[in-house]
């Protein structure tokens, strides 16, 4: 099995372009077969700077990884179409010795002339093809020695000779038998007048001499196939099987996902953070907004594919042996966020806190916050870990750590303090000042004693604590907490409370 991923890079891939790129990949390691990477650029109007490499980092980020191409290269060098040029050209010309392509000559004005015309005689939306192509300016319709005469002036497209009265039948492995009449299909431009091929001819060409076994791509392809299948035929090549993968969905099902949407309602539809270098606007990735590459992997899988176990974690190692096509679906795939975010705590629970600790680092130095050392961090991170569904959430579920809480506390907090605590809290505070061995457990029994000597539940006494030492009333485990914050930072955030509030006056 050979696949490919063939992007253009026109800007920054779209979540939707890095789940196509990972299917190829789950499928090529199955089945060991080979992934290449091809730059589809011969648009150079749409060509953007930064793209090509924009798309290798953030698939590499993903660890989605290729056999063959630009940045590694490989046996079917170069990977860039724009570096293939010539090769389209000779295959342009073949078809037209073959009889299954020609050459047009009409200027842009001609063919806006000719629209208007067939138009006006009642035709929806004319197309150069079988009907129109008789009227045009051709090497179908001009004198052998015009034709001649204009091909030497150099300013001539080839496009395709559609056949008349054909039915095209192509088997999809996702959709099943795709039919269409020739009747609907137009002779498009294979070779355009600067010598680029147009993306139909350049990407069955390079299919064919990659060896590539498995065209699998967007459903936006797909009205694209029944001219592919024509110009295998016309080359005499054996086809590819072909898969087109399900459009990705706004979460209202209403339409293909777009960057606007996601702007809109607030989540990343690129990868990684992507700066359009001619407007200057910055997008928001997935990396950027604290996912991990393996949810982010584990997430796009399943926009459209349905595992057959009722399971929906994967480790990309998992996936690459549970995946095949047969359970992808026709159906486009809604996207949520919400499901995004609850796969990535899934993997975030999973990750050594010793990686967290090293993924953590630069938010929290970014942030500006106090230095940490490793093992502070590490026991933050423990602490936060079970909750948090993103990165930054590990560092914002832990603010209680590089945030002292600010009394006066709101009353609605107050009225969860218990009075005899409150009243009793500088013993508390010499009592922790001489624990000696600051240890968790050490730090528990301390609690628990005291509150028991007082007749307090711990139901009472807990939120208490909580409160003057984080000014939070709920969160990790208050005993971890006390043992994190260490003995001097509790002795003097107790201290600081007992100033506010165990000085009150009686009422
Ligand atoms: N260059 C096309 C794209 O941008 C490739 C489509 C295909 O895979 O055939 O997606």
């Amino acid at each position: 099995m050979v696949v490919r991923f063939a992007p253009s890079p026109t800007g920054p891939l779209h979540i939707g372009g890095v789940r196509t790129a990972l299917y190829n990949y789950l499928l090529a390691r199955k089945h060991g077969g080979r992934f290449i990477l091809r730059i589809e650029d011969t648009d150079q109007t749409r060509y953007v700077p930064g793209a090509e490499e924009y798309i290798i980092e953030a698939l590499t980020w993903c660890g989605i990884t290729f056999d063959e191409g630009p940045h590694i290269g490989g046996p079917h060098a170069p990977y860039r179409q724009s570096e293939r040029k010539a090769i389209y050209a000779q295959y342009a010309h073949l078809l037209v010795e073959k009889g299954w392509a020609y050459y047009a000559f009409d200027t842009e004005e001609e063919l806006e002339e000719m629209r208007r015309r067939f138009e006006a005689a009642g035709m929806v939306a004319p197309q150069y093809n079988a009907i129109t192509r008789s009227y045009m300016k051709n090497s179908l319709t001009l004198p052998p020695e015009e034709v001649q005469e204009r091909l030497q002036n150099g300013k001539y497209v080839i496009r395709f000779l559609v056949p008349r009265g054909r039915e095209v039948r192509f088997y999809d492995e996702i959709r099943g038998w795709v039919s269409v009449h020739t009747k609907e299909m137009d002779d498009k431009v294979l070779l355009k007048s600067d010598g680029m091929p147009t993306y139909h001819l350049a990407n069955v060409v390079d299919d064919h001499l990659m060896g590539v076994t498995h065209v699998i791509r967007g459903e936006e392809w797909l009205p694209s196939t029944p001219l592919h299948v024509l110009l295998y035929e016309a080359f005499e090549w054996e086809m590819p099987k072909f898969a087109h993968l399900p459009l990705l969905l706004r979460p209202d099902g209403g339409g293909k996902l777009s960057k606007r949407d996601g702007d809109q309602l607030g989540f990343p539809v690129f990868p990684l953070r992507w700066r359009d270098p001619s407007t200057g606007e910055v997008s928001e990735g997935y990396r950027e907004r604290g996912f991990l590459p393996e949810g982010v992997v584990n997430y796009l899988a399943l926009l459209g594919w349905h595992p057959s176990e009722n399971r929906e974690i994967f480790t990309i190692e998992e996936l690459i042996e549970a995946f095949s096509l047969e359970r992808v679906s026709k159906a486009g795939a809604r996207f949520d966020f919400e499901k995004a975010r609850w796969v990535n705590q899934q993997h975030l629970r999973a990750v050594p806190t010793a990686r967290l600790v090293e993924l953590i680092r630069p938010l929290w130095e970014a942030r500006g916050l106090p230095p940490v050392s490793d093992e502070k961090l590490s026991m933050l991170i423990e602490l936060a870990k079970e909750r948090a569904a993103l990165l930054p959430e590990l560092i914002e579920s832990v603010r209680f750590y590089y945030e002292a809480p600010t009394f006066p506390l709101s009353s609605e907090r107050e009225g969860k303090l218990n009075p005899a605590l409150v009243e009793n809290l500088s013993e508390w505070i010499v009592a922790l000042r001489e624990l000696q061995s600051w240890t968790v457990e050490n730090i528990e029994a301390l609690v628990k004693h005291r509150a028991k000597s007082m007749g307090l539940p711990l139901g009472k006494v807990l939120p208490t604590l909580r409160l003057a030492l984080t000014g939070e009333e709920s969160g990790a485990s208050l005993y971890h907490i006390i043992h994190v914050l260490g003995q001097g930072e509790v002795v003097r955030r107790l201290e600081r409370f007992v100033e506010v509030y165990g000085v009150r006056p009686r009422v």
